[in-house]
């Protein structure tokens, strides 16, 4: 039997070197695309062993070389930590907007089955709480943060607009905050920049009161969450939320980030950044309907996972 082929953009990014990992463990081909903006090769030490895997540092808002036949296209190249997006907001920008379309041309030309990584982000500051597929957001659309959110909203609506014109097989999958191994150290995230200040014994940074709210997902569930919105049928031109509804305050992560790590670190208060949402919460009814997907990993055991990967680098 012929091997799936897959292309991953942002394949040597935190997600999609993960989600590189366990295609090429189902065994399939797997090429993994990226322009090395963000992302590291490094993620990809293990897969480079594998015979049917293939790097292309590659910068997907470029037509694509022809790679032959392809199965599934997985779109999740773009900056995606606050720092990393606000560092290049042009380069976020382009690729979620005139990278979708090039590789939305390639699910067409390929007859490939397509899915964007859309983001909570695309909900704002959020008026319902949780959110839901259905609520359109609260959104500042040319405030710091716009890069990404609205390059992301216009990602859906050009995924969306290849359903309808072209019969394009595509889904939307709506990623909420996610963590675990291969995410930087450095990206800015308050899981990565949290458990680091704790194992390195210096401040942990609160933003703001600490009282907004995030829900935590762990990495290998969102990558088995985006194989089954991929590979399931009768998901063509759904939007999905994949995320854990685990809710935290940041005051109460911090807590909890530094008894497992058995840290001495205060605490230090920053500012705000700009457009924060207050809360943020996925209501995953839809996926756990049409996919039958959960998230299976607590919190605590994710963090476990982390803070270890974190003191071996
Ligand atoms: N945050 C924090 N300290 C940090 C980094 C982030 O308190 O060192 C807060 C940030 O203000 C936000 C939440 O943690 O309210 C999640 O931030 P992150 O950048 O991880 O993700 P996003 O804002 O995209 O949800």
């Amino acid at each position: 039997m012929n091997k799936k082929i897959c292309i991953v953009t942002g394949g040597a990014g935190f997600i999609g070197s993960n989600l590189v990992d366990a295609l090429l463990s189902k065994g399939y081909k797997v090429f993994a695309l990226d322009n090395l903006l963000t992302g590291n090769e490094n993620n990809l030490r293990e897969a480079s062993k594998h015979p049917d895997f293939t790097f292309i540092k590659y910068d997907v808002i470029n037509e694509l070389p022809v790679l032959g036949p392809i199965n599934y296209i997985y779109h999740l190249a773009s900056p995606a930590s606050v720092p990393d997006y606000q560092n290049y907001p042009e380069e976020t920008a382009l690729v979620n907007t005139v990278g979708t379309r090039a590789l939305l041309k390639v699910a067409k030309a390929h007859g490939a089955k397509f899915l964007f990584t859309s983001t909570s982000e695309v909900y704002g500051d959020p008026k319902e709480h949780p959110q839901k597929e259905t609520y359109w957001g609260n959104v500042n659309p040319n405030g710091v943060r716009a890069c990404y959110d609205e390059s992301k909203r216009f990602g859906e609506m050009m995924t969306m607009l290849y359903v309808r014109k072209f019969g394009v097989d595509a889904r939307i999958a709506r990623i909420f905050n996610t963590y675990g191994p291969k995410m930087r150290p450095d990206d800015g995230r308050v899981i990565s920049n949290f458990v680091n200040q704790a194992l390195k014994g210096e401040p942990i940074t609160i933003y703001g009161d600490g009282k907004q709210t995030r829900s935590f997902c762990f990495v290998s569930d969102m990558v088995s969450g985006l194989i089954s919105l991929m590979e399931k049928e009768q998901t063509k031109g759904e939007v999905v939320n994949l995320g854990n509804p685990e809710e935290y305050t940041m005051v109460d992560l911090a807590t909890k980030i530094k008894t497992m790590t058995e840290s001495a670190s205060e605490t230090a208060h920053k500012d705000l950044p700009a457009d924060d949402p207050t809360q943020r919460k996925p209501d995953i009814s839809k996926a756990k309907k049409l996919l039958g997907w959960a998230p299976v990993v607590p919190v605590d055991a994710g963090l476990k996972l982390t803070i270890a990967y974190y003191k071996a680098l």
